[in-house]
């Protein structure tokens, strides 16, 4: 649980410390969970102006490099499922960087490999994050494999 905006970026700091090139972390969660930001804490992890990070909007993916690896953010919001067939977003992660993508339910297929984060708004300013592998069985919208 996280009271704050600042603490929810604390988070994904200490996650990107355990990222490698190729991994893939999905964000799921309602408009304004969070998504966004934690991906700024995953940039400033990675070396990278938090400030960089915009929502992605007519961009699909936006690009930011660091010093170390290459983070790559994805917001599929508007996409339709079958489009992001065509996309490719699997094989962009696997080099240079860490593939960030909001709104994973657009994905037409699973990404076992993924690390799934979920972000719950619990009121204005907390949010219940739960890190987990999808490979565990914690899809981005599924709970039930959770310890409550
Ligand atoms: P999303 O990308 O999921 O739509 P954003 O990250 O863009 O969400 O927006 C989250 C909003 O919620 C921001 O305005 C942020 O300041 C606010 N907020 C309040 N409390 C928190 C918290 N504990 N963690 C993350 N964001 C928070
Ligand atoms: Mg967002």
């Amino acid at each position: 649980m996280t009271a704050s905006e600042e603490e929810t970026q604390a988070v994904a700091r200490e996650l990107s410390a355990t990222l490698r090139a190729g991994d893939v972390v999905l964000l799921s969660g309602d408009l304004g969970a969070g998504k966004t930001t934690f991906v700024r804490g995953l940039a400033e992890g990675l070396g990278i102006d938090p400030r960089e990070v915009s929502s992605p909007t007519f961009t699909l993916v936006h690009e930011y490099r660091g010093n170390g690896l290459t983070l790559y953010h994805a917001d599929l919001y508007r996409l339709e499922s079958t489009a992001t067939d065509d996309l490719g977003l699997e094989e962009i992660g696997v080099k240079d960087g860490v593939l960030a993508i909001e709104w994973p339910d657009r994905l037409s297929h699973e990404l076992p490999r993924a690390t799934v984060v979920r972000l719950e708004m619990v009121n204005d300013s907390s949010r219940r994050i739960t890190i987990g592998s999808a490979s565990a069985g914690l899809t981005p919208s599924d709970n039930s494999a959770l310890p409550s």
